[in-house]
């Protein structure tokens, strides 16, 4: 009885999915949404979620585990896919800000487009992100009831105690603020990176060429990769100039490496911890 009706949500869910692809690509044919339409469409998706949530806790009461998702990678015939979900909360959680910071994070992730060997098989990595903007009421059930990594919960606030942005170390949480001016500083793909599990390298990276997106703020770089790269190495300026990093080749492969793929060729990348955090990032 309560299979059917899980099936039944879940073919509501897909209808509605569809519904509202419909409608977005309708919308958008005149160049622009206007604020009414904008408001249909979020209707729709918050009606969407509602279901989704309802859907996860019978899901949960009938101890079906919920489809594997999180960063977790996907073998695909000859296409790797490292697919991560963000689930952005509080208060400067907007759409539209939240979709800046995914396209940076897709763009910048992708950016290398490498080929990488696992069992003499050559895979393309591809980075995929999705978003959805929930409330803490939200965020807090769903956080009770993932299962997997593929889905990151992300606090986006003006600032925390922190005074910076941060994400545990191979887990699939933060606390984003946006005075680091997220979507085109680079701070979300290095964040990103620390949730597939990449520490910082070392600080001095001097001789070393283009730095990696890990490489820390107060990095020593090369001239050219320096805020002003006219100043000695450690003077002021003389540190790296976060907006001149980028995702390379070896940041790919240190993220694929190590991954446990199992029988149906996916892998958890990072755990699921599921932390929420409060206004101030505790
Ligand atoms: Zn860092």
């Amino acid at each position: 009885m309560q299979k059917e009706e899980i099936v039944k949500m879940q073919k509501e869910v897909a209808i509605l999915k569809t519904e509202l692809a419909k409608y977005q690509k309708l919308f958008a044919e005149d160049g622009h949404i206007d604020t009414d339409e904008q408001q249909k469409l979020n209707d729709m998706q918050s009606i969407i979620r509602t279901i989704v949530i309802e859907l996860d806790k019978k899901k949960k009461e009938f101890s079906i585990d919920a489809a594997p998702e999180s960063g977790i990678a996907v073998k695909n015939g000859n296409k790797l896919t490292i697919k991560s979900n963000l689930v952005f909360y509080g208060t400067k959680a907007i759409a539209d800000y939240c979709s800046n910071i995914v396209c940076e994070l897709e763009q910048m992730w992708n950016e290398p487009d490498v080929c990488v060997n696992i069992d003499d098989i050559n895979y393309k990595v591809v980075f995929e992100f999705t978003y959805q903007v929930n409330t803490v009421k939200e965020v807090t059930l769903l956080a009770q009831i993932n299962k997997t990594p593929e889905n990151n919960f992300i606090r986006l606030e003006e600032k925390n105690y922190m005074g910076r942005s941060f994400m545990f170390l191979n887990d699939n949480n933060g606390c984003w603020i946006t005075t680091d001016d997220l979507g085109q500083s680079t701070t979300a793909p290095h964040e990103m990176g620390h949730g597939y599990g990449q520490r910082h390298p070392d600080g001095d990276q001097r001789g070393k060429g283009q730095p990696g997106i890990m490489s820390a703020r107060g990095t020593l770089v090369d001239k050219e990769y320096q805020y002003n790269p006219k100043v000695k190495a450690g003077e002021k300026g003389g540190t790296l100039n976060p907006r001149k990093r980028k995702v390379t080749e070896a940041n790919v492969r240190a993220v694929v490496k190590g991954l446990k793929f199992n029988k149906d060729g996916i892998a958890n990348v990072g755990n699921a911890s599921n932390r929420i955090f409060d206004k101030w990032g505790r």
